[in-house]
């Protein structure tokens, strides 16, 4: 067998299982190990997307261990702030940009999992600075390079989340919980001062349609229920009906009986509130300038029994708010490495994209913004499967060869000006990352 000498393009949590996978499937005694080599490029200056810059920091991911382990195989390397195949939307101005074909022309295997990292926008609410996309306040929380502005919470007493996923579920908790419990997690101490003085007294979750179709997780809806200064506005029993002949799944069980119980505190005991309003659409957002309150237009919606999908009444009504943040998912940068337009992400099947040899796609880049860490993890080994497969001879297609072979590839190496970026410090290694992560910590 040649070298199977494999670029990444993204370092976050799919990139890294997909290379744990690699380097422990070959390990250090396997006849190929010396064969192996993985290299990341992030166009962050730090490793791990959305464990890092995605997840709400009070909910630490112990996944990160597992990566810090796979990167001490000197077999894996990782190159940060390096934009690899067009600039993206919130490129950092000081990142190296690099064209897909370096890669192609330095590695014998390509993996795409760069996820998708552009906000899916509603048409009827385009953003301003008082509708916000909720990555916006992700990035927040999170303190990603791209600093997006606090929201004004100080100014705000009422937030409408639009979409019933789980970083709606993120934003309402972050938002609801008491800082002096957030300050036990890493949240920046100017996101801790933001909230400190947050006049935030309820947020109203909304989404199209309702209880079985909400896209959020049990354990993030339970963990709303539990929140110790917050209540849930008890839900009309009729929205908790399923469908005609409709025999709910397992996971629907659970979060109806969810819905049904109501929060552990008593609504109308606790400073702050929050309610999950199914069945309503927005269809445009008012200002008064005399008042300087806005007013949240809302078809209300009902379930197509053929399609599931929600359709309008004809009744509409208008929710008063300060702030809406709309949280309707996300797709992969146009701009991005082998992006399909029409799809969102790339074209793959069964972890390889489509019409290219020795292509891979991984995580959201490949599917779109679906799925749990857990699902990430199961399916970054599959495609890392498909690429030791591949590798052992096993594929039978021969579709266009794009990477460099084994024999003109020099296993060591990087491109030049990954090797200058690394020597005159614009581009991040795993090392120079762990040594100011570590210093964060211990501060
Ligand atoms: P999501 O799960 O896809 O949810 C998007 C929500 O937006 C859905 O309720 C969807 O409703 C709604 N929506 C989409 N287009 C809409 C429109 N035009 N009008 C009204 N509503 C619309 O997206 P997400 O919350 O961004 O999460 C993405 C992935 O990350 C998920 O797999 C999630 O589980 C994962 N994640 C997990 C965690 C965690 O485990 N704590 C944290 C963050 C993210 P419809 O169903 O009607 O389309």
């Amino acid at each position: 067998m040649g070298p199977l000498k494999l670029a990444v393009v993204g370092g976050g949590p799919s990139a890294f299982y997909v290379a744990s996978r690699l380097l422990s499937l070959v390990p250090p005694a396997h006849p190929s190990a010396s064969q192996l080599r993985v290299h990341l490029y992030d166009r962050l200056w730090a490793p791990h997307g959305l464990v890092r810059y995605g997840v709400a920091p009070d909910h630490p991911e112990n996944c990160v261990h597992k990566f810090d382990e796979a990167a001490k195989d000197g077999r894996l390397k990782f190159f940060g702030n390096v934009n690899i195949g067009g600039v993206p939307t919130n490129a950092s101005p000081a990142a190296l940009s690099l064209p897909l074909s370096t890669l192609f022309k330095n590695y014998t295997h390509l993996l795409l999992a760069s996820g998708c990292t552009v906000p899916i926008l509603h048409p009827a609410l385009p953003p301003s600075d008082r509708c916000v996309p909720a990555l916006s306040v992700v990035h927040w929380y999170t303190a990603h390079p791209s600093r997006p502005p606090p929201p004004p919470l100080d100014k705000t007493s009422h937030v409408s989340v639009i979409g019933h996923g789980n970083v709606s579920l993120d934003v309402a908790r972050m938002l609801l919980t008491d800082p002096a419990i957030l300050q036990k997690y890493d949240v920046p101490e100017h996101v801790l001062e933001v909230l400190r003085r947050s006049s935030v007294k309820h947020v109203s979750i909304v989404g199209r349609r309702g209880p079985f179709q909400a896209a959020f997780t049990t354990k993030e809806l339970r963990e709303m229920m539990n929140l110790s200064d917050a209540s849930m506005v008890p839900l009309d029993p009729s929205v908790l009906e399923p469908l005609p002949g409709e025999t709910p799944t397992r996971q629907q069980t659970r979060t109806l009986q969810l819905l049904q119980k109501g929060s552990k505190n008593v609504f109308g005991t606790t400073p702050k509130t929050w309610s999950l309003d199914f069945f309503r659409s927005p269809t445009g957002l008012a200002s008064s300038p005399e008042s300087g309150s806005l007013s949240l237009s809302l078809a209300h919606t009902a379930l197509d029994p053929a399609t599931r999908r929600a359709v309008p009444t004809g009744v509409s009504s208008a929710l008063a708010t300060d702030l809406v943040v709309t949280s309707l998912g996300h797709r992969a940068d146009p701009a991005g490495p082998l992006v399909d337009p029409e799809l969102g992400h790339a074209r793959a099947a069964a972890g390889r994209v489509v019409g290219l040899r020795n292509v891979y796609a991984s995580g959201w880049a490949a599917a779109g913004a679906r799925g749990v860490l857990a699902s990430t993890m199961l399916d970054a080994h599959a495609v890392a499967d498909a690429i030791l497969g591949d590798w052992s001879g096993a594929r039978a297609t021969t579709p266009k060869e794009v990477m460099a072979s084994g024999e003109t590839v020099e296993l060591e190496g990087v491109p030049e000006e990954v090797e200058g970026g690394v020597r005159e410090g614009t581009v991040t290694t795993y090392e120079e990352w762990k040594r100011v992560d570590e210093e964060e910590v211990r501060r």
